[in-house]
């Protein structure tokens, strides 16, 4: 595990919006019970404490659909014992609220805001997404309603800054080009990890920071299909992917079994999300954290080297599956 006197990580601007964000970022989704449903909430609170004031971990990613509320409530428990409000950037979202439970009308996106800042326990959030555009009825109701409202949100002060989430990499251009007010971040998950890094490959990365956008990076784990103990059953990657990832897991786990150092893939796919594609213009990769252990695995992680050649036979078995994504949203006609 990471001792104490583990160095800081890096903080880099997040866009625009003059907040400053740690290279790794907390993503709370986890502690809504959304993979695995026995959180210890007293060391998850633990966990975000230290990763504050022990790691630097200064940003905080969670949404009023992780667990119907509860990982935001959590948090909130969390976030009361911490010092100044000033020290960390809270980030939710509007728009979802159940897998098949969407509503980004201009009123609920109000009312979502402050409910969340009450479960939360603050007065004041940093960043609002969209949660999940891909889903929304209408691509007109993201742009004429939801964002809209953020933006009066954000010119009231309640909100620092506004973006967008969503799974498929076409919907950020379609959803900034057609926003009548201007976006701030976007959170894009699954397409900058270990088998998957479209995010780079198809310029969509290049395109969000030339237009002064800040750029989450979320999932550098695949939601769990690059780890030792695999996905959740509700992960939406095709069969194909999810066995490739399996196979390739327990070959990483072979190799490292004669050593000392970590058998979990896990530890690779974040170096690689983090100290490769999180240096080519990402702001911060978002990882789920759930306990204490993880946290300082995943800190350790960062201050270790990384294995090229351990990386090279890793990319070389994913190689078939590269890029491969699955369908998510509304079909459109
Ligand atoms: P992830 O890939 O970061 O993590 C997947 C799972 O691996 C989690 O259960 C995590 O606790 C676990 N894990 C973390 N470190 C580990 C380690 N060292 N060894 C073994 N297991 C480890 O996926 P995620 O949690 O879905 O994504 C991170 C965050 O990004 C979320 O919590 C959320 O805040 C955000 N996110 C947002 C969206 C969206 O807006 N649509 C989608 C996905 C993720």
């Amino acid at each position: 595990y990471a001792d104490r006197t583990t160095p800081r990580l890096e903080r880099r601007k997040l866009g625009r919006t003059g907040l400053m964000v740690s290279e790794l970022g907390f993503g709370a989704s986890p502690l809504g019970g959304v993979f695995r449903p026995d959180i210890d909430e007293s060391d998850a609170c633990q966990a975000v404490h230290e990763a504050l004031y022990d790691y630097g971990i200064n940003v905080f990613d969670t949404s009023p659909y992780y667990g119907h509320t509860r990982s935001e409530v959590v948090l909130g428990k969390a976030l009361a014992r911490l010092g100044e409000r000033d020290d960390y950037v809270l980030a939710t979202k509007v728009g979802r609220y159940g897998a098949d439970n969407f509503d980004f009308s201009k009123e609920r996106v109000r009312q979502s805001v402050e409910a969340s800042m009450e479960r939360l326990g603050v007065r004041r959030l940093d960043l609002v997404q969209c949660h999940d555009v891909e889903f929304a009825p209408t691509r007109q109701i993201i742009v004429e309603e939801a964002l809209p409202a953020l933006s009066q949100l954000r010119q009231e002060g309640i909100i620092g800054a506004i973006g967008i989430t969503g799974y498929p990499l076409s919907i950020y251009r379609d959803v900034i080009e057609s926003s009548p007010v201007e976006l701030d971040a976007v959170l894009s998950y699954c397409h900058g990890c270990l088998c998957d890094t479209s995010l780079v490959d198809s310029g969509v990365l290049a395109y969000l920071t030339d237009c002064g956008i800040g750029v989450l990076n979320a999932s550098p784990l695949s939601m769990g299909l690059l780890t030792a103990r695999g996905p959740p059953s509700w992960h939406p990657a095709p069969e194909t992917l999810k066995q490739h990832c399996h196979n390739t897991a327990e070959w990483f786990a072979k190799q490292r079994a004669s050593t000392r150092a970590c058998t979990d893939i896990a530890e690779l796919a974040l170096q690689f999300a983090v100290l490769r594609l999180g240096r080519e213009g990402v702001a911060s990769t978002l990882v789920g954290i759930d306990s204490t252990e993880t946290l300082r695995r995943n800190a350790a992680a960062l201050m270790a080297p990384l294995d090229e050649e351990l990386l090279a036979g890793v990319q070389r078995l994913l190689a078939p599956v590269r890029n491969l994504s699955w369908s998510s949203g509304t079909p459109r006609s």
